[in-house]
This record gives structure tokens, C-alpha cells and sequence, in this order.
């Protein structure tokens, strides 16, 4: 899971790394009062999960509170990248006079947490480490020894890093940036840029903070961090319902029972010409109020035009599925055809429950390969 960087300054901050003051505003007025409040000048920063804001328009400084929400209204709505804007970060603005670049990821090949650390930061550091590699330091740390004084000592010298004042800060920020890592179980913790202030101050302007999926059970308070209104509100109806729903680009809707099974479904659709526009893994077992939510969260998708139903039944048995079906075309408005396909225990049983119903909606086709070519055929 992605923190905004506002999220993971606030954590920066409980591991004692030093960041600017700031608010977070949805509005150009709370913007303005932030600004006023923090005493200007300040720095506007959208809050998306992507990079490279700054150069996408998505970071400007202002000089008074009116400007602030100036700035604040052209940021807000923005599209960066396929991410609608919906939050600032309003920051009280730094003189910066170096640009650095620190991180702290896990390198699976190692089976270790890995520093990087680089005095050319600010830009992109695939760049850095593409053109000029020499300049980037890495440095591994023994998960069971743990993070070692000298290690911070050996990046700064190694960095080149002269002035002892700055050292001494990044010596600490790194050992406070290897805590956070494991206090969070994070998959990476990077600052970039680290900057140092005209008075020789350093500090963390950006964030960029990943934790571990699988390990937020034991974090709670990281959980409660996921931002479902960022998400797609589909994907957020979808999780309440319990459903495994992925939104893709295309006309059909995909549903399947197992990820295998879900997954060819995708493939097969694209072979025979279509789109899929998202796919749902009904999973094991799915009883007829499962197949339901299932298809009340692909019915809500707006770029759905025909649903293909395809499964295969083992624990599922098919006779439960296709009574789900009729529970929802009863239940829910479904404006699309749905070809379904079934397969596997009780899988005439089913058959006969869908042919009895006689829906004109409802296709059957025997086949994965002919159910598909229908349904991209009907959302043509
Ligand atoms: P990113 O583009 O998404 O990585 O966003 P950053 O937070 O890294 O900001 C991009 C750039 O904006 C930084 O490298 C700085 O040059 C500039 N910037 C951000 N905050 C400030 C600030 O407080 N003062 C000044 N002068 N520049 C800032
Ligand atoms: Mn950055």
C-alpha cells in the first residue's frame, strides 16, 4: 500500500526525521487558511499517489494566502497522470541549497534492506543511476544485525558529504529512516528530495512511503490509512461486498470462479477481439448470493456493455451459480446480455435452470472459446 506523502511525513515525524510544517487542505479556502496559519511563503503540493508532480504542474509556491488558493484551485480537480487531484499538502516553503536523495527499500535478490543515497538528488534517480552510477552509494544492512552507526558514516563519506554539520544529520536521519522502515514493515522509504537549507539544515521535502500488504494486519493504524475515496468507487463497493474486483479498459465484463480460471477468461476475451472492461474471481465455493454481488458490482461499471460469465464448477457447483444468476437479474437492473458458461459439477443442472427460465438476456454457450466470441460479439 502507497501513502500520500503527507501520510508518510506524518510518520517521518513520529521517527523523529525532519520534515516542514504543513495541512492538508481539500479547498482553495482551508488552503488559504492553512497558508495563514503556517505563515507564508509555502508550497501547494497535490496529494496523489505518482511521482513526479512537480514536473506535471502539481507543486507551486505562493506568497500570501490569496495565492495560495489560487494555486490551490488550479491544483485541485488536476489530472496527473490518470490521478484526479482531491487533496493539497500545504507546506511552509524551505530555501533549499542542495538537493539529496536518500532511500531505504528491500532488495528481494539480497534478502536485505537496501540504502541508497546520492548528493544529486531532485531529479529522477533512474538518471541518476543510468548516466551517472558512481554517484549513487548503496549499502545493504544485515536485517538480524541490524542498522550500524558506521553504515550512515559510510554513506555520507562515500556521498561525499563534506560538511560535518550535514553529515552528523544524515547520519541520524538514516538510522531514523531504517526504524520507520522496519517499525512499518515497509516495502520502501524514500526522500527525495533530502534537502539542505541555506543555514546547513537538512531536511525531508518528500515522501515516498510503501508498507508491506501483507503485513498491515499488525498495523492497524497503517490499515486505517488506506484512502478508499481515492480509490474507485466501484473497487471500494467492491471490497465492501467482499468481491475481488479489478477495473480494466475495455466493453466486457469478466467474471470467473479462481484466479486461473478468471485470468484465461481475460486472455480469451483478447483473443478473440475483445476488451475486457474488468473481471471479478467469484473464488471458491461462490454460493448464489456471492454471484449476486458479483454481478451488481460489475453491472454498476459504466463501460460494460455484455458480461461474460464463465465457470467452471469443482467445489462451486453450477446448479448454485445459475440460480445466483436469476436471483440477481431478478434483484438488480441489469442492462446487459450475459453469455454464460458453464462447466464441471452439476454443470447440466445449471444449464437446465437457465434454459428454463428462458431469459432473452441469458445466452449459454458450451465452450470458454465460444462464450467469448459471443460476448464481444453482443458488446459490439
Ligand atoms: P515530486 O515532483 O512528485 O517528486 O515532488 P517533490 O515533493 O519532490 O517536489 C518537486 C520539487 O519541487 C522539489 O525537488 C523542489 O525543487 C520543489 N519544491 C518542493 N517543495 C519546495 C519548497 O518548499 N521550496 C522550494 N523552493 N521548492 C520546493
Ligand atoms: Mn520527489
Amino acid at each position: 500500500m502507497d501513502l500520500y506523502e503527507h501520510q508518510g511525513k506524518e510518520l517521518f515525524r513520529r521517527y523523529g526525521i525532519p520534515v516542514s510544517e504543513g495541512r492538508v487542505a481539500t479547498s482553495p479556502a482551508e488552503a488559504r487558511a492553512a497558508a495563514e496559519k503556517l505563515g507564508p511563503p509555502v508550497v501547494v503540493k497535490a496529494q496523489v499517489l505518482t511521482g513526479g508532480r512537480g514536473k506535471a504542474g502539481g507543486i507551486k509556491l505562493a506568497t500570501d494566502g490569496p495565492e495560495t488558493a489560487a494555486r490551490a484551485h488550479d491544483i485541485l480537480g488536476m489530472d496527473i497522470r490518470g490521478h484526479l487531484v482531491s487533496k493539497v499538502l500545504v507546506e511552509k516553503a524551505s530555501e533549499i541549497a542542495r538537493e539529496y536523495y536518500l532511500s531505504l527499500t528491500f532488495d528481494r535478490s539480497a534478502r536485505k534492506p537496501l540504502f541508497m543515497f546520492t548528493t544529486e538528488g531532485g531529479v529522477d534517480i533512474e538518471e541518476v543511476a543510468a548516466t551517472r552510477p558512481e554517484a549513487l552509494v548503496r549499502l545493504h544492512v544485515d536485517p538480524f544485525v541490524g542498522y550500524q552507526p558506521w553504515q550512515g558514516r559510510r554513506l555520507v563519506y562515500a556521498g561525499g558529504v563534506e560538511h560535518p554539520g550535514e553529515q552528523r544529520q544524515i547520519v541520524s536521519i538514516a538510522a531514523k529512516l531504517y526504524e520507520a522502515f522496519v517499525g512499518c514493515e515497509a516495502m520502501l522509504c524514500e526522500i527525495n528530495p533530502l534537502i539542505v537549507t541555506p543555514d546547513g539544515e537538512v531536511r525531508a521535502l518528500d515522501s515516498k512511503f510503501t508498507v508491506d500488504d501483507n503485513a498491515l494486519f499488525r498495523h492497524p493504524e497503517l490499515a486505517e490509512l488506506r484512502d478508499l475515496a481515492a480509490a474507485d468507487p466501484l473497487e471500494a463497493f467492491a471490497r465492501e461486498k467482499g468481491v475481488t474486483y479489478v477495473k480494466l479498459d475495455g466493453e466486457v465484463g469478466v467474471l470467473g470462479n479462481g484466479a486461473g480460471l478468471t485470468m484465461s477468461t481475460v486472455d480469451v476475451v483478447t483473443f478473440v477481439g475483445g476488451r475486457p472492461a474488468n473481471f471479478c474471481d467469484l473464488g471458491g465455493g461462490g454460493d448464489a448470493q456471492g454471484v449476486v454481488d458479483a454481478l451488481e458490482v460489475i453491472a454498476r461499471d459504466a463501460q460494460v456493455r455484455s458480461i461474460f460469465f464463465n465457470i467452471f464448477g469443482g467445489i462451486t457447483r453450477c446448479d448454485e451459480v445459475a440460480r445466483g444468476i436469476l436471483q440477481a437479474v431478478g434483484q438488480i437492473d441489469i442492462p446487459h446480455p450475459i453469455v454464460v458458461r458453464l462447466d464441471g459439477t452439476n454443470a447440466e443442472e445449471g444449464r437446465a435452470i437457465l434454459r428454463e427460465a428462458a431469459l432473452p438476456s441469458l445466452h449459454t454457450e458450451a465452450t470458454m472459446l465460444d462464450g467469448a466470441r459471443r460476448a464481444v460479439e453482443l458488446a459490439a
